[in-house]
């Protein structure tokens, strides 16, 4: 599992830095949360396959975080994709979609499943969750929280060899965490295998100040990346323009004991993110600035 950055600018590019797209990479699914402008060309140029099935998530119907998913779908058709591609966001996006596959006339190759989203669950299946929490902007706009399902602990075939446990279906029920039966008595999973692994928390703040309600949605991630547009120098624009510091962000970090902070959506006026780091990294012991193609491995 990974975290590919594909665009770290807040609502215009600079030439190091393209508008917001993240993608979390999973084993056999991209999840795409915002799409700016462009958002094809970094994805290209990221090669993360163009019929890899794929959900795309947006957080606000600003143009710097959903324009990019025409040239996507423009683009996966060119590509003769074939896979269905869901998108959700607020309402409205739905309206988006039609109106511009309307006026643009755009075929596509593959179907698209569009969900107008609430708060809660968004999406659900046998491996993990996303959900939504109202984000504080200037529009409606959301949170999203990955949310991976534990996973069993590993297995010790030697353990299960001990007991008297054949290779072969017994060992996949155990692996399943049914208890079986062998040499005379019940094997109860713990027996063979380690500790349950706790599922991977990944937080995607989208555009906002910093609120307690967002505080309580990320606690405990494992990676949170937050709205760091400005330096704290300029609280007031921050507070202002519904974004935040690059502090706010490691304030709500470190009361909502998220383990490593990504700043992200910088202001075009920083060349460098050194700054912001730098100041945030006195609030909270794991922070890392984005930048356009940085990609970060999800232990
Ligand atoms: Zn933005």
């Amino acid at each position: 599992m990974k975290l590919v950055f594909l665009g770290t600018s807040a609502a215009q590019p600079t030439a190091e830095r393209g508008m917001t797209c993240i993608c979390l990479v999973l084993d056999r699914e991209i999840l795409m949360f915002d799409a700016g402008e462009g958002a094809q060309v970094a994805y290209q140029k990221a090669r993360l396959g163009w019929n890899k099935r794929m959900k795309i998530f947006v957080t606000h119907l600003h143009g710097d975080h959903c324009i990019g998913i025409l040239g996507m779908l423009q683009t996966m058709s060119l590509q003769n994709r074939t896979e269905p591609v869901d998108i959700f966001g607020p309402p409205g996006i739905d309206e988006f979609l039609a109106a511009n596959l309307k006026v643009l006339n755009f075929g596509l190759s593959f179907p698209i499943r569009v969900t107008r989203i609430r708060e809660g669950t968004v999406h659900e299946d046998a491996a993990y969750t996303v959900s939504a929490c109202g984000a504080e902007h200037s529009i409606p706009a959301f949170s999203y929280l990955f949310v991976e399902k534990d996973r069993p602990g590993r297995f010790y075939p030697e353990k299960a060899r001990q007991l008297g446990v054949e290779e072969g279906k017994l060992w996949h029920e155990l692996q399943q965490g049914r208890e079986v039966q062998a040499g005379g008595r019940t094997v109860r999973p713990q027996e063979v295998t380690g500790e349950k692994r706790r599922g991977r928390r990944i937080g995607i703040s989208g555009d906002t100040r910093p609120s307690p309600r967002l505080e309580a949605f990320f606690t405990g991630c494992d990676y949170m990346t937050f709205d760091s547009t400005y330096s704290d120098s300029l609280r007031d624009k921050a507070r202002e323009n519904y974004h935040s510091t690059s502090v706010e962000a490691a304030e709500l970090a470190r009361r909502a004991g998220v383990s490593n902070l990504i700043l992200t959506h910088f202001s075009a006026r920083y060349d460098d993110a050194g700054e912001l780091v730098a100041e945030a990294g006195a609030v909270h012991r794991s922070v890392i600035a984005a930048r356009d193609m940085l990609e970060i491995e999800i232990k």
